[in-house]
């Protein structure tokens, strides 16, 4: 009996979709969100410090990245999952000169030491809460102390709300090359009702100015799907855009979760429902044809650039599974062999610094086909599965497993096959996520006889 057949119609409808469904919006139920089946085993607390010595004591050449995680904000924004501190003085000072001397501490020992960093990331929370001392501080340590390779892509992520003139001096002083920019929507009522504070015009203008600096790539976060935002307004707040000039564009899905604050409001009846799935499958498409008639290069699913000032390297390589160095509180790294996350509170976070320890919470040993995993999930990510790749990397025809689905979605028009490789139709692109978990899911199922596929965390709007 073949995977497929074994699967009962649940967990069948989970991998394959609806495969009655006449139209793309409807190929699958709903929209997946993470990806199972890739966690490692979790190290118990002794055997996690042993790990993270022996993995700091080793020096590496393989491309690397550094992603620093300021968890403070200026306001909370409805929808968000990642809000940790309302942004106060005093925690803020701690916390940056805690940071500080984590990277320095870090940065003697030969993991870090060693070899070129290809891109960092600096995010959040909102690292533009940070006052401008804060923001030097923490981005002049990093440069100095930190191997960036000559081309390290070097992003600030912030909003633009209290974005002072001296924030974005301290960024371009310390070598920032790339802002990204959580604009979400131009149009003021649909911004604010997800709880954003400057008016549509405030962010154009500041998007105006760091343009004519013409020091750093800029690109915009614009999101789908809001309360109030019709079709057009969403592919007007594209054509704005792209009048401002910015390099990059990445175009989200908002979705909603049961346990969020924009459900609650929506409960209350104080915020209109979101539009369904479905109904963003349509805003989704059309947004598609735009970015193409405009000329924009796609370099990931939710990704459009102007050109190839914003490389997107970060999410490019993060994807991939490259090494990445964690810093700050609530951060999530990797070392060769193990993923590992920051305590997310601020209190154990600045106690462990101030006792010389790396601030680690927890810590995992990688998943045994962690690799063929970040392979299937970067491809799709990239609109592509290349089969020749997958048989390599599993060193095994996966392949013939993965027929029955790919035949599935090419009879629904999800995906195209050139050869032997599958390439995403645009109808397909909108279910990425999904695609690339049903490839996880039939990896582990063919591998693992213990296997089950789970729905985990969807999005809760119909
Ligand atoms: S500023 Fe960013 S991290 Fe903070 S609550 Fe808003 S969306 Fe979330």
């Amino acid at each position: 009996m073949s995977w497929a057949e074994a699967l009962d119609a649940e967990k069948k409808r989970l991998i394959f979709g609806n495969e009655d469904s006449t139209g793309f919006a409807s190929a699958y139920d709903k929209k997946r969100t993470v990806h199972a089946g890739s966690k490692g085993q979790v190290l118990a607390p002794e055997e996690a410090a042993k790990a993270w010595m022996g993995a700091c004591s080793q020096t590496s050449d393989v491309n690397k990245l550094v992603y620093v995680n300021v968890p403070f904000c200026q306001t909370r924004c409805l929808y968000c999952g990642f809000f940790k501190n309302l942004a106060k003085a005093d925690m803020m000072e701690a916390f940056s000169s805690a940071l500080a001397d984590e990277i320095k501490s870090s940065a003697q020992l030969p993991m870090f030491s060693s070899g070129s960093i290809n891109a960092v990331y600096i995010g959040g929370g909102t690292p533009g809460a940070l006052s401008a001392e804060q923001i030097s501080l923490m981005l002049e340590t990093i440069k100095e102390r930190l191997p960036l390779a000559n081309d390290c892509e070097f992003t600030f992520e912030t909003r633009t709300y209290q974005l002072t003139d001296e924030k974005i001096d301290a960024c371009l002083n310390a070598g920032v090359n790339r802002f990204s920019l959580g604009v979400q929507s131009f149009d003021t009522k649909a911004r604010r009702s997800i709880g954003r504070v400057d008016d549509g015009d405030t962010v154009m203008r500041m998007i105006e100015k760091l343009k004519s600096l013409n020091e750093a790539a800029v690109s915009i976060d614009l999101m789908f799907g809001l309360p109030y935002q019709s079709e057009s307004d969403f592919i007007e707040d594209i054509l704005t855009a792209d009048r401002l000039g910015v390099d990059g564009m990445a175009l989200y899905q908002l979705n909603v979760f049961d346990d969020g604050k924009l459900m609650e409001k929506i409960k209350e009846e104080k915020l209109p429902p979101p539009p369904t799935t479905a109904e963003q499958a349509v805003y989704f498409i059309k947004a598609h044809a735009v970015m193409q008639r405009l000329g924009y290069m796609q370099p990931s699913m939710a990704h459009w650039v102007r050109d190839t000032r914003d490389r997107s390297l970060y999410n490019r390589m993060t994807k991939q599974g490259n090494m990445m160095h964690a810093f700050g509180a609530g951060a999530g790294g990797r070392t060769q062999q193990h993923g590992y996350f920051t305590h997310m509170a601020l209190e154990p976070y600045l106690g462990m610094v101030k006792a010389g320890r790396k601030p680690i919470m927890g810590m995992s040993r990688n998943h045994e086909r962690q690799r063929l995993h970040n392979l299937i999930s970067s491809q799709i990510d990239c609109g592509y599965l290349r089969g020749d790749m997958v048989d390599a990397e599993a060193d095994f025809r996966l392949t013939e497993v993965f027929e029955p689905l790919i035949s599935s979605w090419e009879k629904r028009k999800l995906v195209e096959r050139f050869g032997t490789t599958v390439k995403l139709t645009p109808q397909g692109q909108f279910w990425y996520v999904n695609m690339a978990q049903s490839l996880i899911d039939v990896t582990e199922l063919y591998f693992n006889s213990g296997y089950t596929p789970t729905a985990a965390k969807v999005a809760a709007q119909n």
